[in-house]
C-alpha cells in the first residue's frame, strides 16, 4: 500500500506521518516512512542541490527534472521494493507537489509536469493521497515558530507562491477524486492524526 502526504507549508505532514507509522506499526503492519525529494542518499543529493539557499539562479525547469531525478531513484530504490515485500509506504510528498509547485506556481504547466513525471514514475502512481489542508496564512505561521527548521531557498517565496500551491492543490482533487481526500489541517495535530487514520483504515479494510 502506497500512501503519499501533501499539503503546502506547516501543515503538518511530517508529524502526521510519524505519528501514523506508530499506530500501523501497532496493528501489525510493516511501515516504511520516507520523504521526497530525498529518503535515500542520492535523493537526499539532489534534495541539497534544489533546497541550497545560494542557488538563486536555479532554473524552473531544471528544478522540476531534479525533481523528477530524485523521485525516480527513490522509487527505484525504496518505494518499490518496499511495496513488493507487502510493507505500507508512508511518503512525504510525491507527483502532486510537483504538480502544485513546479506545475502551477512556478506556472510551467501541469501537464508538462505531468509528462516528465510519466517518464520518471511509469505509471507508478499512489494508492492513496492525503492532503492536509491549511491555508498559507496559517502554515507559514506554523513554521515562524518552529524554529528547529533549516531556512531553504523557497522561503524566499512570497505568499501569492504559497496561495497558488494551495490553489493547484484543490484543483488536483477534482482530477484525481478517488486518490486524494483532503483533510482539514487547521485542526489540532490529534484531531488531523485521527483523521488520517480514519481514512486509511477505511482504506485498507475496504
Ligand atoms: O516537505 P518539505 O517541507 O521538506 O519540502 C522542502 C521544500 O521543498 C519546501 O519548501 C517545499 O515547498 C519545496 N518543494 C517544492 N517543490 C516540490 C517539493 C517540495 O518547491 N515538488
Ligand atoms: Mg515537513
Amino acid at each position: 500500500l502506497f500512501i503519499t502526504f501533501e499539503g503546502g507549508e506547516g501543515a503538518g505532514k511530517t508529524t502526521v506521518i510519524s505519528q501514523l507509522a506508530h499506530q500501523l506499526e501497532s496493528e501489525g503492519h510493516e511501515v516504511i516512512v520516507t520523504r521526497e525529494p530525498g529518503g535515500i542518499p542520492i535523493a537526499e543529493k539532489i534534495r541539497e542541490i534544489i533546497l541550497d539557499k545560494a542557488h538563486t539562479e536555479m532554473d524552473a525547469r531544471t528544478e522540476a527534472l531534479l525533481y523528477a531525478a530524485a523521485r525516480r531513484q527513490h522509487l527505484v530504490e525504496t518505494v518499490i521494493p518496499s511495496l513488493n515485500e507487502g510493507k505500507i509506504v508512508l511518503c512525504d510528498r510525491f507527483i502532486d507537489s510537483s504538480l502544485a509547485y513546479q506545475g502551477v506556481a512556478r506556472g510551467l504547466g501541469i501537464e508538462e509536469i505531468y509528462q516528465i513525471n510519466q517518464f520518471a514514475i511509469d505509471d507508478y502512481m499512489p494508492d492513496l493521497t492525503l492532503l492536509l489542508d491549511i491555508t498559507p496564512q496559517n502554515g507559514l505561521l506554523r513554521i515562524e515558530s518552529n524554529k528547529d527548521r533549516e531556512v531553504n531557498r523557497l522561503d524566499v517565496e512570497d505568499l501569492s507562491f504559497h496561495q497558488k500551491v494551495h490553489d493547484a492543490y484543490h484543483s488536483l482533487i477534482k482530477k484525481f477524486p478517488h486518490r486524494i481526500k483532503k483533510i482539514d489541517a487547521s485542526f489540532d495535530i490529534i484531531t488531523v492524526q485521527n483523521n488520517a487514520y480514519r481514512i486509511i483504515s477505511e482504506f485498507i479494510n475496504k
